[in-house]
C-alpha cells in the first residue's frame, strides 16, 4: 500500500526548476499525493470558461437597440456565415441555433428517411444517436479504433445493410476520424456522409479541413465548446444545392438559392432551425480568438504528449492520418492499470481530481438509460422496422471499445 502513495508519475507536477525534465525520469522522490493529504500539483484556479472579448458587449447593445432579433430582419447571422467559411475553408456555411439542429438539417438534406439506417460512432455524444432516432432511422454502431477514439473504417462495411442511407463519423474530441477510407466506403455503397464535427473547429485531417470532406459538415457553439456562444451551429458544405436546401429547411421551408424570391411561399418542408442575431454577434466576436486559441491548444497539447508518452500505462490518443491536427476539445488518453499495480481507473481518475487536475472516464453507452428501449418500443419504429431487425438490434452486444 505504500507504494501506491507515489503513483502520480512525477511528470505530471508543474514544471519548476528542480523537477525540470532532465532526460531522465522515475528518479527524484515524489510528494505525497493529494489524496493523502499532500499539496495538490495545481492549486492556482483555471480559466472560467466561457471566456470572451469585452469587444463582444457593443455589437449586441446594437442588436437588442435595432429590435432586429433574427436573422430575416438583421444581417448578423448573414456575417457571420461568411466569416465562418473562410475561418474553417468551407465554400457555404448554414448557421443553425445548435449542432443538433445543425445534424438534423444535415440528415434531412441528404435524405435519411423514416426506416433507415445510419451507421454511427459509438463514442460520442448522445446528440449523435438522438438526431438519427428523431429522423426515425437506427443508429448502427460501428466500433472504435482503440488508438484513435473514432470509427474503425474496417467495422464499417459489415454494418451495412438494404436500409444504410449514411455515414455519421464523429470527429470526437476534436480527434479527426479516418476520413479518406470512410469516404470510400461510403462512395462505393452510395452513401451519403455527414461528419459530427460538433467538437473538431479548425481541426485537419491531412491538409483537409474537418467539415468540408463528407457531403455536409455539423459544428456546435453550445457553452462548453470551443468556440462558444451560448448555444448555436453551423453546417457546411462546397456543395450549393445541397446548401441551398439547408437553408430552407431550416426557415420553414422558404426556396432559396438561385432564382429563389422571398415571396415565393414555403414550397419545401422545413423547420424553424435559425439562429439569433444575438448568438451571431457573439460569435463573430469569438472567432477573432479562434486561430489563436486553437494554436494554444495544440502546442500545450504537443507538450502534454511529449511528457505522458515516457510513462508506462498512459497512452495518449493517435492521430488517423500524418499531418492532422486535433481541435483538443478535451485530451484523451488511455490508462492501463496493470503498469499501476492494478489501480482501478476510478482511483487513478481520483487521485488526479485530488491533484486538482479536472478528469473524467469519458462518455457511456448513453442510449441504454432509456433512450433505446424508449425508441425501439414506440408505435412508430414497431410499424417502420421488422420485428426481426429490432429484436437484432436489441441485443447486439453493446461492449463497444471506449464504452464501459
Ligand atoms: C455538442 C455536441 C453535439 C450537439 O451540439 P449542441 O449544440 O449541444 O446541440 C453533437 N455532437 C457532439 C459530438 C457534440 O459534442
Amino acid at each position: 500500500a505504500a507504494k501506491k502513495t507515489n503513483l502520480l508519475p512525477q511528470h505530471l507536477y508543474p514544471r519548476t526548476k528542480s523537477n525540470a525534465p532532465s532526460g531522465k525520469t522515475g528518479t527524484t522522490q515524489a510528494s505525497p499525493l493529494a489524496l493523502h493529504g499532500g499539496t495538490p500539483v495545481r492549486t492556482k484556479d483555471w480559466l472560467k470558461w466561457p471566456v470572451w472579448d469585452p469587444g463582444a458587449e457593443e455589437p449586441i447593445l446594437e442588436v437588442l437597440r435595432s429590435g432586429d432579433w433574427f436573422r430575416l430582419r438583421g444581417t448578423r447571422v448573414d456575417e457571420f456565415e461568411k466569416a465562418y467559411g473562410e475561418l474553417i475553408g468551407a465554400r457555404r456555411v448554414l448557421a443553425t441555433a445548435s449542432g443538433t439542429t445543425a445534424l438534423e438539417t444535415a440528415l434531412h438534406v441528404m435524405e435519411v428517411d423514416a426506416g433507415d439506417e445510419v451507421i454511427v460512432s459509438p463514442y460520442t455524444f448522445i446528440a449523435t444517436y438522438n438526431v438519427v432516432f428523431n429522423q426515425k432511422a437506427l443508429p448502427v454502431f460501428a466500433d472504435t479504433d482503440q488508438s484513435t477514439f473514432t470509427i474503425d473504417p474496417e467495422k464499417i462495411e459489415e454494418k451495412i445493410s438494404d436500409r444504410t442511407r449514411a455515414i455519421l463519423p464523429v470527429h470526437i474530441f476534436g480527434l479527426p476520424a479516418h476520413m479518406d477510407p470512410i469516404m470510400a466506403i461510403a462512395r462505393k455503397h452510395k452513401l451519403a456522409v455527414v461528419e459530427d464535427a460538433c467538437q473538431a473547429w479548425l481541426a485537419l485531417y491531412g491538409d483537409k479541413k474537418i467539415g468540408t470532406i463528407g457531403d455536409l459538415g455539423c459544428f456546435s457553439f453550445q457553452n462548453s465548446k470551443n468556440i462558444p456562444a451560448g448555444e448555436g451551429g453551423a453546417v457546411t458544405g462546397n456543395d450549393d444545392r445541397l446548401m441551398d436546401l439547408c437553408h430552407s429547411y431550416h426557415n420553414c421551408g422558404r426556396p432559396y438559392g438561385k432564382g429563389a424570391s422571398e415571396y415565393a411561399g414555403y414550397p419545401l418542408l422545413g423547420g424553424n432551425k435559425r439562429m439569433m442575431e444575438f448568438q451571431a454577434v457573439i460569435l463573430f466576436s469569438q472567432m477573432k480568438r479562434a486561430r489563436a486559441d486553437f494554436d494554444l491548444r495544440l502546442e500545450n497539447a504537443l507538450y502534454l504528449d511529449s511528457k505522458l508518452k515516457e510513462i508506462p500505462g498512459i497512452i495518449p490518443y493517435e492521430l488517423t492520418k500524418s499531418g492532422s491536427k486535433s481541435a483538443y476539445h478535451i485530451y484523451p488518453l488511455r490508462y492501463k492499470k496493470e503498469h499501476f499495480d492494478d489501480l482501478p481507473r476510478e482511483k487513478f481518475l481520483s487521485a488526479l481530481q485530488a491533484e486538482g487536475i479536472p478528469c473524467s472516464s469519458g462518455y457511456e453507452a448513453q442510449y441504454k438509460d432509456g433512450v433505446m428501449e424508449e425508441v425501439l418500443s414506440s408505435r412508430g419504429f414497431k410499424r417502420l422496422f421488422p420485428q426481426q431487425r429490432l429484436k437484432r438490434y436489441r441485443e447486439e452486444p453493446v461492449s463497444y471499445t471506449h464504452l464501459t
